[in-house]
């Protein structure tokens, strides 16, 4: 038989929006220690939009713009949304593209017009090893201190071009970099100082760039960041916090966030969570409100502190 405060505590929570996958993780949620959340879509609202292109050699923006939304044509990810309208906005044809592959973590790849073409963040630059012209370099630093989020655009020629016009390099060549603003969500500010006063300390983990993810924490007051992790490695993050003997919930929505969520002592999936993630998770917030995870833990203590 469910243990009468345990039934009572799950309509409680049902109430508020909380589906209980895992009754255990109800009682345990008591004894966090630390909470980590997503950044991108969880303590923000996710990508709004493209706020500034910055080209090099004669690629131009509009240029830029065209050839980084059709290699975004059928990325799902955010960062191809905003991508694919600031080009809609501004009335740029897109092109062709084929052989389009999701590189997680890092950005999507495609060929166009014979060129293998990437967009993606600084864990693309870092797989690909590719120089970052300094135009560029300051053009991120500056975004990044605004916080936004830098994707790169990277050409690789195809053999033949490539021979006639530059180099016969078939390396990588960093053609533009688009800054994009994020918002920072109202109720986030009110989460980690209620996750704070009741003693629980508050990390974020992101595949973002180390620039972004300190200056959204710094203006939260998180405790701990880990940046530019990529998504295979996000659970390893959740395990370091572990073997320091705490007890570590992960607060997440993407794909990218399951292992996370799966080896974390509570996985806790937000809103509009994609399914994995949803599988993922012992309790799910259905209303797309990171304040539920603080009501759940005040929940889990009042329900079981009789128990003790
Ligand atoms: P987060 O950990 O912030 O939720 P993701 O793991 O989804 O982010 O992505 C990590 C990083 O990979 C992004 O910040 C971005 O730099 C890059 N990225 C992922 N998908 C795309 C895409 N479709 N286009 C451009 N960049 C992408
Ligand atoms: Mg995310």
């Amino acid at each position: 038989a469910i243990p009468l405060v345990v039934a009572i505590n799950t309509s409680l929570a049902a109430r508020n929006g909380m589906l209980i996958r895992d009754r255990i993780a109800m009682e345990e949620a008591r004894d966090l220690d630390t909470i980590v959340f997503d950044k991108t879509g969880t303590l923000t609202k996710g990508e709004q939009g493209v706020v500034d292109v910055e080209t090099v050699g004669n690629v131009d923006a509009e240029e830029a713009l065209a050839l980084a939304a059709t290699v975004e044509g059928d990325s799902e990810h955010m960062i191809a949304q905003a991508v694919r309208d600031a080009a809609a906005e501004r009335g740029v044809t897109t092109r062709t593209a084929t052989n389009f592959e999701a590189l997680k973590g890092r950005g999507v790849r495609a060929t166009v017009d014979g060129d293998t073409v990437y967009v993606g963040g600084p864990n693309l630059l870092s797989h690909l090893d590719a120089d970052v012209p300094s135009a560029l370099a300051s053009f991120a630093e500056r975004a990044g201190e605004n916080a936004q989020t830098v994707v790169y655009l990277v050409r690789e020629p195809s053999n033949g071009r490539a021979g006639a016009t530059r180099h016969a390099s078939r390396e990588g060549e960093l053609v533009a970099a688009f800054a994009l603003a994020d918002v920072v969500r109202e109720e986030s500010y009110q989460v980690v100082d209620a996750l704070h006063e009741l003693g629980i300390e508050v990390a974020m983990l992101t595949g973002d760039s180390e620039d972004v993810a300190h200056a959204v924490a710094d203006d939260l007051g998180i405790d701990t960041v880990f940046a530019e992790v990529l998504p295979e490695d996000k659970d390893e993050k959740v395990s370091e916090l572990q073997e320091e003997g705490k007890s570590v919930a992960m607060v997440g929505d993407g794909v990218n966030d399951a292992p996370a969520l799966t080896r974390a002592d509570i996985g806790i999936a937000i809103g509009s969570g994609t399914d994995v993630a949803v599988q993922s998770a012992d309790i799910i917030l259905v209303q797309n409100n990171p304040l539920d995870v603080v009501r759940l833990v005040k929940l889990s203590r009042a329900s079981y502190r009789k128990m003790q």
